[in-house]
């Protein structure tokens, strides 16, 4: 069997990504990270933000993140 590309979701918000929509990025590690828009590529290698601080992420915790 051959791997099919299924959707993927968006590595930084999370949202579902359709077959032939989104940005695919390798990174020098080998890992590979999905991203639905620009906004969010941006937002994760530019900005560096924490998605689980965005509301407009399906990442996002409500009430905040327990940091020790
Ligand atoms: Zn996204």
């Amino acid at each position: 069997m051959i791997a099919m590309s299924f959707a993927k979701n968006c590595s930084f918000c999370n949202a579902n990504i359709k077959p032939g929509t989104g940005t695919m990025l390798v990174r020098n590690d080998g890992s590979i990270l999905y991203f639905c828009s620009d906004k969010c590529k941006k937002n994760m290698l530019k900005l560096k933000r924490e998605p689980r601080k965005l509301k407009w992420t399906n990442k996002y915790v409500k009430g905040g993140i327990k940091i020790k």
